[in-house]
């Protein structure tokens, strides 16, 4: 019999904490999760999943406008937040309770509060005064939104509060230049929103592509969305009427709303780490080794408390290797390369691989891009001038794909089996001896021609 009340104890049931609950339970293993929040953590409670229900609303606005050129006619159309927010928090709170149960049948302990390190085996729950021991612990607790210290920044709101606003503003001015800021410009712009987005830099979702950060403004535009570039906000001002925000250049936006998309940092404040000897980084991260170990051999960490790929899907493949790695008696590595991912502003950009500058800084010469614009089918009835940007990059003689990014409609659904070719290795000359599957978007993918000659460079 061990000494422990637990064989692994977790804290944090969002999707790297849950996933690695339940395996671990699976496993025979007796497993005990805390939880302060809801179940479901960021992505399921206030984060990928009530955005894109939020993305779908702001689609059908722009579905029911287009949909004249296809024959329909549609009376006075108007849209009720409310009701969009309370159907997205019902849902939340159904998958929520999806992920209680997930633990709970399959015989792990949830503890609905906060748990903190008491030692390197111990951890105190903090409602019940209660501590428990374990021999393993995961601390899968996640990130919160961080914002600048800057005057009145009490005044802006963050994601976390975006899904539950009480009514939705006439203006809204969203600071950042990330995956939130984008998105959410998005969002509240298809809803009815007078929308700015302020970024500091000169062209939004740094990181990526830069010609996809192009396409990325364009998009912006098209969807009414007013673009600020190279200024950061230096007050935010409560005036009877909304908000006043000062820039330091010296420019002012008056506004009802200031939502500050500005980041996110490790939750590893007052979770007494110091107390079990875990490192952390200057940002709070917690340090780990290739098999989310951390500096102390019996306590690990998976997803964004460790700041490595802050995605959903990778803190649960995290929590996999984990799992079998600390539980399972098989040491496993998560391989962090070519993640796909995607960025849903209206339409989504889906990127895997490298940018054709991160490209070329490890292949030079070697590199030879593809690349393609064109109007979507559904659009040349529509009238929807949007197009489709397409962009696959190869290296060497034999052509190995290294890098997919496109924006435009259904490029979410795409980038996911396009994640498969480029995780594989697969050729150029694999794409082009694919049929194509007509007509679709995609099929362009299969019959890409390299960019025009002399065509310059365009570096993020
Ligand atoms: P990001 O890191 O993507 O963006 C933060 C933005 O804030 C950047 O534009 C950054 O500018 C800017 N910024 C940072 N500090 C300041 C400052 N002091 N003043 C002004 N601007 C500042 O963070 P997000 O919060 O948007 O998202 C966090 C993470 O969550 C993402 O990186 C992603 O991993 C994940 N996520 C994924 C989604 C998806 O998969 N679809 C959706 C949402 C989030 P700069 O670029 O110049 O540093």
């Amino acid at each position: 019999m061990s000494k422990y009340d637990f064989d692994l104890f977790v804290i944090g049931a969002g999707s790297g904490g849950v996933r690695a609950g339940r395996l671990a339970a699976q496993l025979g293993k007796r497993v005990g999760v805390a939880e302060e929040s809801l179940p479901g953590g960021t992505c399921v409670v206030r984060g990928c999943v009530p955005k894109k229900f939020l993305v779908y609303g702001a689609d059908y606005g722009a579905s029911i406008r287009e949909a004249a050129q296809y024959g329909w006619s549609i009376g006075e159309v108007s849209f009720d937040w409310p009701t969009l927010r309370d159907a997205i928090q019902k849902e939340v709170s159904r998958l929520s309770g999806i992920y209680s149960t997930i633990l709970e049948k399959n015989g792990a302990t949830l503890f609905r509060e906060r748990a903190e390190f008491v030692d390197a085996n111990t951890v105190r729950l903090c409602k019940s005064g209660k501590t428990v021991t374990a021999k393993t612990i995961l601390v899968a607790v996640g990130g919160h939104p961080w914002v600048p210290e800057i005057k009145g920044s009490e005044h802006a709101i963050v994601s976390d509060d975006a899904f539950t606003l009480e009514t939705l503003p006439e203006r809204a001015l969203i600071i950042g230049g990330g995956y939130i800021a984008c998105e959410f410009a998005g969002i509240y712009a298809g809803l009815g929103v007078k929308t700015t987005q302020s970024y500091r830099g000169s062209r939004l979702l740094n990181g990526f592509d830069a010609e996809v950060r192009d396409e990325v403004g364009e998009v912006q535009k098209h969807n009414e969305i007013e673009l600020k570039f190279n200024s950061s906000p230096t007050e935010i001002k409560k005036t009877a009427g909304g908000y006043i925000v000062t820039f330091d250049d010296g420019s002012k936006i008056g506004t009802d709303l200031v939502f500050m998309a500005t980041g996110r940092r490790p939750n590893t404040a007052s979770l007494g780490l110091q107390n079990a000897g875990v490192e952390v980084d200057d940002l709070g991260a917690i340090i780990v080794d290739e098999y989310s170990k951390s500096s102390v051999k019996n306590i690990y960490a998976v997803g964004d408390v460790t700041n490595r790929v802050n995605l959903t899907p990778v803190a649960i493949r995290e929590a996999a290797a984990f799992v079998e790695t600390a539980l399972n008696g098989k040491k496993t590595a998560y391989d962090h390369s070519n993640i796909a991912s995607a960025v849903f502003t209206r339409p989504p950009v889906g990127t895997v691989g490298l940018s054709e500058s991160d490209a070329r800084k490890e292949f030079g010469d070697k590199v030879t891009v593809y690349s393609t614009k064109f109007r979507p089918m559904k659009n040349t009835l529509s009238g929807n001038p949007q197009k489709v940007f397409m962009k696959l990059i190869t290296e060497g003689r034999k052509e190995k794909v290294i890098g997919i990014h496109i924006v435009g409609d259904e490029s979410g659904e795409m980038i996911q089996a396009l994640g498969i070719c480029v995780k594989a290795g697969l050729s150029k000359a694999d794409f082009d001896s694919t049929c194509a599957v007509h007509p679709t978007i995609a099929e362009e993918i299969v019959t890409l021609k390299p960019r025009e000659p002399g065509k310059v460079t365009v570096v993020s």
